[in-house]
């Protein structure tokens, strides 16, 4: 049966909960706001099908890394109908691929938001259902029993997309056990999940002090432009406050791998050949023709990691345009495509203010204090990886 001894060692997937044949597997959270799967002991039949679905216990083998392989391959898009640019973080190729599988009869799987606190995988076989698959939620999604669900409608010889980050397709994967012709798999780039907890007391302490409730959170606004993407949020009085993505109080704390799940400071599934068909990203340093005269409405990198993500990628060209881009341009523009995402040597300390004294305290002692030191050291970071990789392409 499955037993977390080491935190760094389960995502929260959910793939032993949904192979568990006796219903006696499920999430509870710990101190620190993170779930991970209890079993009922007592009632456990010893048939190990839960250890066999986890993908750290028994890894997926992955694509294929033999050097004729033609890919990963790299491709910048963005949607055909720019109005829908609005309602997607990036330049929106996610819709694009979901479009074409649901035009095709198939069925999409995607995290969804209920409210201002649950993310939540569900599934959408229609175009007006799948909308809100739309967008990044910047909290782990619940995968919930929808692993199981793939099974069936695969079973029932529809087509499916699985949507989630790289650790939600890798238990996808090992769950099913086998590859189906039928299945398509899109994960998009990670730079770790936050507590919920965290989360909920940021609330709390942000609607004592304006006297109002959250009602809505956008994640990503674009309504002053991709490149200045904004949290959005609604009150329950119907007053709105945006905020620069990367100034806002939580965000902010988060971006700085305060409060990372355990597990996604050492993931083992950043990184390339990716457990995915196909995978999505922000293509930030793009500067061709999807952002030309001020066009800033969001381009997508997209790896392409097989040669089934690039079927995906034909049938979705009815939606969106791409063209092919460097490897080493995409690297350079997005970390998190092979490298985990940056574990705070501050997380401890951070959690015991935040014990303590609650969030803003926290935040105060290791956010905004630290603030400028990080803007140099990320600068830095950022200005040494362009470097490498550019001097690799020169080379190629
Ligand atoms: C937690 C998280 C961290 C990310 N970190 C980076 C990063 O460091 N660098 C980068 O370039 N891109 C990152 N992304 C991806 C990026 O924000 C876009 O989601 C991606 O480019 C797809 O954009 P889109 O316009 O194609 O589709 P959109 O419509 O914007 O995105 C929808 C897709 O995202 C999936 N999704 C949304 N929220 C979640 C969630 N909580 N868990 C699992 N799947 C989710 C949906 O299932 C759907 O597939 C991150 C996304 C998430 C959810």
């Amino acid at each position: 049966m499955i037993r977390i001894t080491d935190k760094r060692k389960c995502s929260g997937c959910g793939a032993c909960i949904n192979a568990c044949p006796k219903d006696i597997i499920s999430f509870h959270e710990d101190g620190e706001g993170f779930l991970y799967p209890q079993v009922r002991t007592d009632q456990c039949i010893e048939c190990h099908l839960c250890e066999k679905a986890c993908p750290f216990v028994n890894p997926h083998p992955g694509q294929d890394n033999a050097s004729d392989n033609p890919y990963p391959r790299f491709f910048a898009a963005q949607l055909k109908e720019k109005q829908d640019l609005f309602f997607v973080s990036s330049g929106g190729a996610f819709w694009a691929l979901a479009r074409a599988v649901i035009s095709q009869q198939g069925v999409v799987f995607g995290a969804a938001q209920r409210d201002v606190d649950t993310i939540f995988h569900m599934r959408a076989s229609s175009v007006s259902e799948a909308e809100q698959l739309r967008r990044s939620k910047y909290f782990q999604s619940d995968t919930r029993l929808t692993f199981r669900q793939v099974k069936r409608d695969l079973l029932d010889g529809r087509k499916v997309l699985y949507s989630g980050t790289a650790c939600q397709i890798a238990g996808l994967r090992t769950f099913l056990g086998k590859d189906y012709d039928a299945l398509f798999t899109c994960d998009v780039v990670c730079h770790g999940v936050p507590s919920r907890k965290v989360w909920r007391k940021y609330r709390q302490e942000k609607e004592a002090s304006v006297g109002k409730k959250i009602r809505q959170l956008v994640f990503r606004d674009k309504s002053m432009g991709w490149s200045h993407n904004q949290y959005k949020i609604t009150y329950d009085d119907g007053t709105v406050e945006t905020e620069r993505s990367t100034r806002q109080l939580f965000h902010a704390g988060y971006l700085q791998g305060l409060f990372y799940r355990p597990s996604c400071g050492s993931c083992r599934f950043a990184s390339i050949p990716r457990v995915a068909d196909i995978t999505l990203a922000d293509y930030w340093q793009y500067q061709g023709k999807y952002r030309q005269n001020g066009c800033d409405l969001g381009v997508s990198l997209i790896t392409v990691n097989n040669e089934k993500g690039q079927r995906l990628l034909k049938d979705a060209s009815a939606y969106m345009d791409f063209e092919e881009t460097k490897r080493t341009l995409a690297l350079a523009s997005c970390r998190h495509l092979d490298e985990h995402p940056f574990e705070n040597p501050d997380r401890k300390n951070f959690f015991r203010t935040f014990e303590d004294k609650g969030y803003y305290a926290a935040a105060q002692k290791y956010i905004i204090r630290r603030n400028s030191n990080n803007i140099i050291r990320r600068v830095v970071c950022k200005l040494k990886r362009i470097i490498t990789h550019l001097t690799q392409g020169s080379k190629e």
